[in-house]
Parts: structure tokens; sequence; C-alpha cells
């Protein structure tokens, strides 16, 4: 009987293409500076930390030279033996960020990992479970959390979703059966191809709607695993997201603290 693999040759797509606007600093979320570093170096740093991953492949907004020239330097800091660092321009949505991350995939990749770069202190932990879910056989893994307020549907309103027009509740979802969904989402290449492949089927306002690669994949009717996520991996959105993320690496739990 052959013993099942330890770990697949997995590459981590990094989507940093966003632009950050309701961050409000006038460039790149990617290139914010979070404890003297921009957001990304944060994100990358605790991926190779991880030790998941064969290649990196980081999204990036297109023509971005700083950011680039970021990355360049990393690939130098990088030990032999470290994983293949890729950088290529990201699309107008995070899922033409992800597709172009997956058309610059070396060959030989059996996993990849999704990541948000805004969820920049994403502990290893969360990277492990993730990668073992795969192992163990699952076709596609997201991390998540429970989720700590009553949730109630809306009539939906067109416009900005900031706004907070007067809207009519239309029910209450049982918190119970809901769950807050972070990344790295896992995938074996295989699914995650497939997923992004039925999803140039969608029309406009369907692709609007997808805001992850797991949606992509539940559209097939693949199953999708969930485990544990942190709530160290909250997704730096808002100025006060930032605050949070300074506090976790600066304040008096300092960078000691990791939530496993
Ligand atoms: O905007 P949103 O919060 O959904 O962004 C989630 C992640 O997707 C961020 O890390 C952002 O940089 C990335 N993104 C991207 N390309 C886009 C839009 C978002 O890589 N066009």
């Amino acid at each position: 009987m052959s013993e099942s693999p330890t770990r697949l040759v997995t590459a981590v797509i990094v989507v940093a293409a966003g632009s950050g606007q309701r961050l409000g600093y006038g460039m790149p979320k990617a290139a914010v500076p979070l404890g003297g570093e921009p957001i990304l170096m944060h994100a990358l740093r605790g991926i190779v930390a991880s030790g998941v991953a064969t290649q990196v492949c980081v999204a990036l907004p297109a023509g971005d030279q700083d950011l680039r020239r970021l990355c360049d330097d990393f690939r130098e800091e990088l030990a032999d033996g470290g994983p293949l660092l890729t950088v290529v321009d990201g699309g107008s949505t995070r899922a033409g960020s992800v597709r172009a991350g997956i058309a610059a995939l070396m060959d030989g990749i059996e996993a990849v990992l999704v990541h948000d770069a805004a969820r920049a202190l994403t502990p290893e932990s969360v990277f492990h479970r993730v990668s073992d879910s795969l192992v163990a056989g699952a076709a596609a893994v997201i991390p998540v959390l429970p989720v700590v307020d009553t949730v109630k549907t809306v009539a939906a309103t067109a416009g900005d979703d900031t706004a907070l027009a007067p809207e009519v509740v239309t029910g209450t979802a049982r918190r119970e059966e809901l769950r807050a969904v972070q990344t790295p989402q896992g995938f074996t290449i295989g699914t995650l191809l497939k997923a992004h492949e039925a999803a140039q089927g969608l029309d406009g306002q369907q692709a609007a709607a997808v805001t992850d690669d797991a949606m992509l994949v539940e559209m097939l009717g693949t199953p999708v695993h969930a485990v544990r996520g942190s709530t160290q991996s909250l997704k730096i959105t808002t100025p006060l997201d930032l605050i949070f993320a300074e506090g976790l690496l600066e304040g008096p739990l300092g960078a000691r603290w990791v939530e496993g």
C-alpha cells in the first residue's frame, strides 16, 4: 500500500491588486504601511514562514512599479530553497486577479491557496490547516469563524453599500449555521481551473456577485470543506482595521501573540 503524501506541491496566489479606496490612503492597499512595512510584505513573510508554498504568485495593480520593486527585493532576500516568487498584473476584479495568477503557475503545481494580501497577519497555523485538509482529500477548503453578530437580510438597494440608506428587513439568518469566511482558500489545481473556467460563462451581474473562489466551486456542486480560521486573519479594509492590525503588532500583546 502506498503512503499518503505529507504535502502537495502548492502555489499561493496572493491577490494584492485592489485599490484600497476604503482605506483612504491614496495608494494601493498592499502598499499602505503597517508597523513600518507595506501590508504586502507582512502577507508575503507569513506565507513564506508557513513553508507551504513552492511558488508564490503575486497579483499587483497593473503597472505599479513600487510594489513590483518591493517583490523584486524580497525575491533576493529569500534564501536558496525558498519558494519561486512570480509577479503578475492583476485584473479589474478580484476574480480577474486570481485568473492572472493561475496563468502564471509553474508546471507540476498540485494545489493552490488563494490568499488576500489584505489578510496580512494570517497565522501560519491557518495555512497548515488548509493545506492539511487538501492532503486529506478535500477538493476545496476554506478557513472560517463563527459569526458573533445576528445577521439579517434586507431588500437590497442599488448603489453604495456603505451609505446605509433606510432598508426593509426581509429575514434573519440562523446564526449557528453562519460562518465568516477568510483566506487562504485552498483548492486542488483541477478544481480551481474548472471553477474559473465556469466563471467565464457568468453574466456581468452574476460575476459581480462572486466574492470568493469557493463560491465558484459551490456552483460546480463540488463540496467545500471548512476548517478553523483565526481572528488574527482580519481583512484590513477600513482605517479602524489598520488600527487593530497595528495593535496586534505593537500593542501590549505584541508580536508574541499568535492566535492559533
Ligand atoms: O476589495 P476586496 O476587499 O474584495 O479585496 C480582497 C482582496 O482582493 C485584496 O487583497 C485586494 O487587493 C484583492 N483584489 C485584487 N484585484 C482586484 C480587487 C481586489 O487583487 N481587482
